[in-house]
């Protein structure tokens, strides 16, 4: 479909103002000093759901144990795992390893250039896919996740609830083709620095186009509340990294031993709860039972 006139003033001038700030502002982390696809796809799957500060020490320490693709694919999943403790959602790091066997054995251990076949491997979702073809490769995609989709949403429809697939037709049509890498990231800086749940639009760079500041300006300024820090405490996610912290050290347990290091109070009603949280990370690929005893995968 041909795109109007206005619409492609309003790309032009956003996208110039966004790389600008990028290129003035840019935050130095050291996923930024490589072109390394295996080094960014780490990056990628870590920043999944964690925040920036909690990933640089650890993305430094997991890359000094495991520096290729090769070294990953050739240790046992369970060292993988214990590498990740501390970052959370440790599915991500079965998958991560599961990627690298992939890779190594289908691939000859070089990560594929093509969106598609990123795509296609084991653990790699298509915002990461999209986020390695761009960065690592250049390829002029577009890596939309929720905090894109929320700028592109605000600059351009001034709401918070466009439908996901005109979030994506908007971000393809919005990227700059020679400079994919570095608009993925300036999103990604932009959302982060500004345009959070709560927009900081008085400082935004791209406050002159945007259609959300001009149409929510009073909302904006009476801001919203944020989100509790400590809301994952005491919930199913909470204790599945428990149960993983514990079985780092102590590697075979039995269920109500396991149990009782995990949860204050256990009880032998609290059984059917954690053998359902058993089952979950099981399916996962992070922890296996057997009959009564449990260990990490
Ligand atoms: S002006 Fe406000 S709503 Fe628009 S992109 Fe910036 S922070 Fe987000």
């Amino acid at each position: 479909m041909p795109l109007s006139a206005a619409f492609t003033a309003r790309r032009k001038a956003f996208r110039a103002a966004v790389l600008r700030f990028y290129r003035r502002h840019k935050r130095d982390l050291p996923w930024r000093r490589t072109r390394d696809p295996y080094r960014i796809l780490v990056s990628e799957i870590m920043l999944q759901q964690t925040q920036v500060d909690r990933v640089i020490p650890r993305y430094e320490a997991f890359l000094a144990r495991f520096p290729t693709l090769g070294a990953l694919a050739r240790v046992r999943c369970a060292d993988v795992v214990r590498a990740w403790l501390g970052l959370g959602y440790n599915g991500r790091a079965v998958r991560l390893w599961q990627c690298a066997r992939h890779v190594h054995a289908e691939h000859r251990g070089v990560l594929p250039r093509e969106l598609q076949q990123l795509q296609r491997l084991p653990g790699v979702g298509p915002y990461t896919a999209s986020a390695v073809a761009a960065i690592a490769f250049g390829a002029p995609v577009a890596a939309v996740d929720v905090n894109v989709g929320r700028v592109l949403s605000r600059v351009f429809a001034g709401r918070d609830d466009l439908a996901t697939a005109r979030v994506h037709a908007l971000a393809h049509a919005v990227v700059p083709p020679r400079a994919a890498g570095e608009w993925a990231q300036a999103l990604m800086d932009l959302g982060a620095r500004y345009c959070r749940a709560r927009p900081r639009c008085a400082e935004c760079p791209v406050r002159t186009m945007c259609a959300y500041t001009h149409r929510y300006r009073s909302a904006i300024q009476r801001g919203r509340k944020g989100a509790a820090s400590d809301r994952f405490h005491g919930s199913n996610r909470y204790y599945r990294g428990r149960i993983v912290r514990v079985l780092s050290t102590d590697v075979d347990l039995t269920v109500r031993a396991l149990g009782r290091k995990v949860k204050d109070g256990f009880a032998l009603s609290d059984v059917p709860w954690l053998l359902e949280l058993l089952r979950g990370l099981a399916r996962d690929g992070l922890v296996r039972v057997l009959r009564d005893r449990v260990r990490l995968a």
